[in-house]
């Protein structure tokens, strides 16, 4: 069977966690995470970089920046990951949805307006298969009214929107290493900080809502609680593990980029396949290689087939509207045009780094698509 994914190993990881180990210094904020996160300052630009255990507790880190209380609202789409919404109903918001565009699966900037009242704090755009939303409009709306923007950035290193690296443009950005995500640790993630105002705070708030990062750079002579906050850095065997994929980051990225672009000549012709839009101001990371067909039925048809000529694909995200949780804390504003339907009919390749079996399913793509008139 060739899986869906495999995560990337670079080759130094285990001499980076050898090295964590011997420095006798296993808890966060060592030397591998400084250096992961002076890595993320450099080649983002962001004004500020911290590991987190994770996208979600980034996610959740910002929802506590922003102050988010019970009846706040944040508007995002319906077509994410739970830990988007669960970042802040976990400090009681409710969760407005607005309708996708078809070609990029992102958030419709024009239909973020018209969701606005004078509840909502905050507009989350997620940037799927690394792919950026409209965000000179974002940023234009959220600035008229007011609002934080916080880019879910999970999938989005190494990607830019008009020469930008995504997680950069909002107040707040996140990243995931999960090990499906293109660039890895396991388990892990970041938050960028792209407003010197949430600098301070926020490191407090990493740090069980106490100082302890500034007692360790010595401006304090003792660190005690001073803020709400939590565990939300990782340990240096994650952050050793992840440098080693920061070094050579450029490797990784090419290769998934190249994946991406064979799919995507090989493919291009074949009627019974549309296939993933990048707008001019974007250049994508080759996260995700989707491909959307007529309907729910015919992806069924195509994932069996795909199964019984041993390759796994995926579908993704059921919109987060429909499902239990999200009716509880949410509500759709606007019409549900694409959402629903075009979640349907997309369809996830394999691509990773590594991968060797790929004229092997553009074959069996072909042999569907010959069989299936
Ligand atoms: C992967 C992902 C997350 C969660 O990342 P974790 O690091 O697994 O917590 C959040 N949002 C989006 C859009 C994602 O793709």
């Amino acid at each position: 069977m060739i899986p869906f994914n495999k995560p990337p190993v670079i080759g130094r990881e285990i001499e980076y966690i050898q090295d964590a180990i011997e420095n006798g210094h296993l808890c966060g904020d060592g030397k591998y995470t400084r250096l992961c996160h002076e890595w993320l300052e450099k080649n983002t630009g962001a004004k500020k970089a911290l590991l987190t255990t994770s996208c979600t507790h980034a996610l959740e880190m910002t929802a506590l920046l922003l102050n988010i209380q019970p009846g706040d609202e944040v508007i995002m789409p319906s077509y994410t990951f739970v830990s988007t919404a669960n970042a802040f109903v976990l400090r009681g918001a409710k969760i407005i949805f607005v309708d996708i565009r078809p070609d990029t699966m992102n958030i419709d900037e024009t239909k973020i307006e018209a969701a606005i009242t004078s509840k909502t704090k905050v507009i989350v755009p997620v940037h799927y298969a690394g792919v950026a939303c409209e965000m000179d409009t974002i940023m234009e709306i959220a600035d008229r009214y007011n609002l934080f923007v916080v880019e879910d950035a999970a999938q989005g290193l190494m990607a830019k929107y008009k020469g930008k690296m995504l997680g950069t443009i909002g107040h707040l950005g996140t990243y995931s290493f999960h090990e499906t995500k293109n660039f890895v640790s396991g388990e892990g993630g970041a938050l960028l900080i792209n407003d010197k105002r949430f600098i301070e705070r926020a490191e407090i708030i990493r740090e069980k809502g106490t100082n302890r990062s500034q007692f360790f750079r010595g401006q304090v002579d003792k660190y005690s609680w001073q803020d709400v906050g939590s565990s939300y850095l990782p340990n240096e065997l994650t952050a050793a593990y992840l440098f080693a994929q920061f070094e050579n980051i450029q490797m990784l990225h090419k290769e998934r980029l190249e994946i991406w672009t064979s799919y995507y000549e090989e493919l291009k012709n074949i009627k019974q396949f549309e296939l993933p839009f990048i707008p001019n101001e974007c250049e994508h990371n080759g996260h995700i290689f989707y491909l959307k067909v007529r309907d729910l039925e015919e992806r069924t048809k195509l994932m069996n087939y795909l199964k019984q000529n041993e390759i796994q694909s995926t579908f993704h995200y059921v919109p987060l509207h429909s499902a239990n949780a999200g009716l509880k804390y949410g509500i759709f504003r606007g019409e549900d045009n694409f959402t629903s339907s075009e979640s349907e009919r997309l369809v996830r390749l394999p691509l990773y780094f590594g991968l060797s079996e790929f004229k092997n399913i553009i074959k069996v793509l072909e042999k569907y698509s010959n069989e299936n008139q």
